[in-house]
């Protein structure tokens, strides 16, 4: 099977006629779009000059809604039908969301992924960011007074599994948008700031947006980054500094804690923190005043001092996340050529001192760190449009986590393996087990373990119709392809009858990320166990394979023996299915090798006469 293709940016047919193509940046809290323009990057801002739109929706009844800045400067008078952070949900299972008991959503798990019930019907996370998709892609083709935008390159978080990068894609079409390809994130910021074309060698990314906080460590090799490890923490983000705030405020005044409020005055509670911190980046100290329904005005005077002391324990934990990816990853600080700060909440001063002070260099801020995401991935779509300029690298990003097979025994044979980049095509070659198998069961699985229970599977399917042959002889071509976007199809191929069948991978719901890193990590830390169940198991299987083979050999050619030397025979094959059983890999090989042994000469005589009658067929053919 051929390479997946990807046609490399070339020039546009005429240069006047620029494609259109743009970078977006779906957050879990605000998203943006930009584009090449003038040779620049840029954000587009909406009708008011804002580049920003919150990543909400609130659904007002009768098909009518309200979306970004709208949504959520309001949600405090309905937060049930404004729903805000939805990108956690992409992909995933209600139970695979920390802390979503907590928000003030009716859930409804829905096919696939987990859905919310709100007044204009149920919505599912695709829609949700169908509609923010949407609405960028109108103000794109207001600014360039186009309705035809060439299509655009969205990013998504560099853990983000198959099941989230599908759920991304399909918003995306929903959205009318043609998707060129999704990047993730820390790639997208590194081709901001040009690193592609800076000195090879190892990038940080440091990502605290409002909800998540990621840390990716990228390795440049030949304009191609790498991600050589990523870590963070799904449930950390500038949320948890305005609920810090929040706190602070109410303990100071003596009231009870957050979460004893009402929805609504939860969230004025937290809009009015998060005006405080914002006001921290720049001022020493601010007073904001609002008036809760249930427990009357409140005057909060919060001074920076205060704020930092209250959520350094939060910074602290991205820190840790900071160390655990570097040691993971085998990497000291110094060995760090480049620190990029990503996310509204790097604005921060003293989350840009701690990272500073961690890697022991300047860390880069002088791009917008709301910004930097869209506008690396408005240069990548530039590029695949074919408007860039000759020389311009094209970035690849790489597969997470390995891709296989299951083989005989519960063992994972691996296809592809991680940190593969994209695209990729492989194909290996695999056989029957059984005599006369008719029928391939093939089952696809994602992880780093040499067992198939602690791999994740992705998908099963069967190649029927193999012409009926010996064990071993049908060759079973599987082949695994990866598009640029991270998606998986696989296609088995048998090579003699041709017979073939194929799947495209679309997991119904995705992993965790920190289910994702504990594969990683448990891959790693089980080597040496799993390197002796995979010496077992496979003991087992040969051991089976070997019991049935002499047991059809002797079922078709027992006459070639005399009854002494069958009994022989039949006590080793007895012998050895006993001994498969036990858990002892060494006398299991004992056992088949006695086995093989002892029907050696077995062999050689069906070996003669399966001879003696290919001539005798030979012969009477030509005859
Ligand atoms: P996401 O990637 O999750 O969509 P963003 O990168 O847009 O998030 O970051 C949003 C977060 O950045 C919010 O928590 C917001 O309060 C915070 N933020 C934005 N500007 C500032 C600022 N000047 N000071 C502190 N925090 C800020
Ligand atoms: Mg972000």
């Amino acid at each position: 099977m051929a390479l997946l293709q990807i046609s490399e940016p070339g020039q546009a047919p005429d240069p006047h006629q620029r494609r259109v193509a743009v970078g977006i940046d779906l957050g879990t809290t605000n998203s943006l779009v930009a584009a090449v323009r003038h040779g620049v990057a840029e954000c587009l801002p909406d009708a008011q000059g804002r580049v920003l739109l919150p990543s909400a929706v609130r659904y007002l009844g009768g098909g009518r809604r309200l979306i970004g800045f709208d949504a959520r400067d309001t949600q405090a008078e309905d937060a049930a039908n404004t729903l805000v952070s939805v990108k956690r949900f992409m992909g995933r299972k209600q139970a695979d969301v920390a802390g979503a008991d907590k928000l003030p959503y009716q859930f409804v798990d829905g096919a696939g992924m987990v859905a919310i019930a709100t007044r204009d019907g149920i919505k599912t996370p695709v829609e949700f960011s169908a509609e923010i998709l949407a609405t960028l892609r109108q103000r794109a083709e207001d600014t360039f007074d186009s309705d035809e935008l060439h299509g655009a390159v969205v990013t998504v978080p560099a853990y983000f599994d198959d099941a989230q990068r599908q759920a991304t894609k399909d918003a995306a079409e929903l959205a009318g948008l043609n998707v060129l390809r999704l990047i993730s994130e820390p790639t997208a910021a590194a081709v901001a700031y040009g690193l592609d074309n800076a000195s090879e060698g190892l990038y940080a990314v440091y990502d605290l947006g409002g909800g998540t906080f990621d840390f990716s460590l990228l390795r440049l090799t030949r304009g191609v980054f790498e991600v050589v490890g990523t870590g963070g923490d799904a449930a950390l983000g500038g949320d948890d500094f305005d609920e810090a705030i929040v706190e602070m405020v109410l303990r100071q005044r003596g009231w009870p804690v957050l979460a004893t409020h009402s929805a609504n005055d939860k969230r004025l509670l937290l809009a009015t923190a998060r005006a405080i911190k914002h006001d921290l980046t720049d001022a020493d100290e601010t007073t904001h005043t609002l008036s809760l329904q249930e427990h009357g005005p409140l005057s909060a005077r919060v001074t920076r001092r205060d704020f930092e002391v209250a959520t350094a324990p939060l910074l602290d934990r991205t820190l840790s996340a900071v160390r655990r990816v570097l040691r993971d990853a085998r990497v000291k600080p110094v060995d760090v050529q480049g620190v990029v700060m990503v996310g509204g909440s790097t604005r921060m001063p003293r989350v840009r001192a701690a990272v500073s002070e961690l890697f022991g260099r300047e860390v880069l801020t002088n791009v917008n760190p709301d910004e930097v995401v869209a506008i690396g991935a408005a240069i990548q779509a530039n590029a695949l449009a074919g408007n860039a300029k000759d020389g311009e690298l094209l970035l690849l990003d790489v597969i997470a986590l390995s891709l296989g097979l299951e083989t005989m025994g519960g063992l994972v044979e691996r296809v592809i393996e991680r940190n593969t980049t994209l695209p990729v095509a492989k194909a290996q070659e695999f056989t029957t087990f059984q005599d006369g198998q008719t029928a391939m069961a093939i089952h696809v699985l994602q992880g780093e373990r040499d067992l198939v229970s602690e791999c994740r599977s992705l998908a099963r399917f069967e190649l029927r119709g193999i012409p009926p042959m010996v064990a071993g002889a049908a060759r079973i071509r599987v082949t695994f392809q990866v598009d640029a976007d991270g998606l998986l199809s696989v296609s088995a191929r048998e090579q003699l009858s041709g017979v073939e069948a194929a799947v495209t991978v679309k997991p119904s719901y995705g992993l965790a990320d920190d289910q994702i890193a504990q594969m990683l990590k448990d891959g790693f830390s089980h080597a040496e166990a799993d390197m002796a169940a995979r010496a077992l198991r496979e003991a087992r299987v040969e051991a089976e394979r070997m019991v049935l083979a002499t047991r059809s050999a002797l079922a078709a050619d027992g006459a070639l023996l005399s009854a002494e030397e069958r009994r022989d025979i039949e006590a080793l094959v007895d012998a050895t299915q006993a001994i498969a059983a036990s858990d002892d890999a060494a006398a299991i090989d004992e056992a088949v090798k006695a086995l093989a042994t002892g029907t050696e000469a077995f062999a050689a005589a069906r070996m003669n006469q399966g001879i003696r009658q290919a001539l005798a067929g030979r012969k009477l053919e030509e005859v």
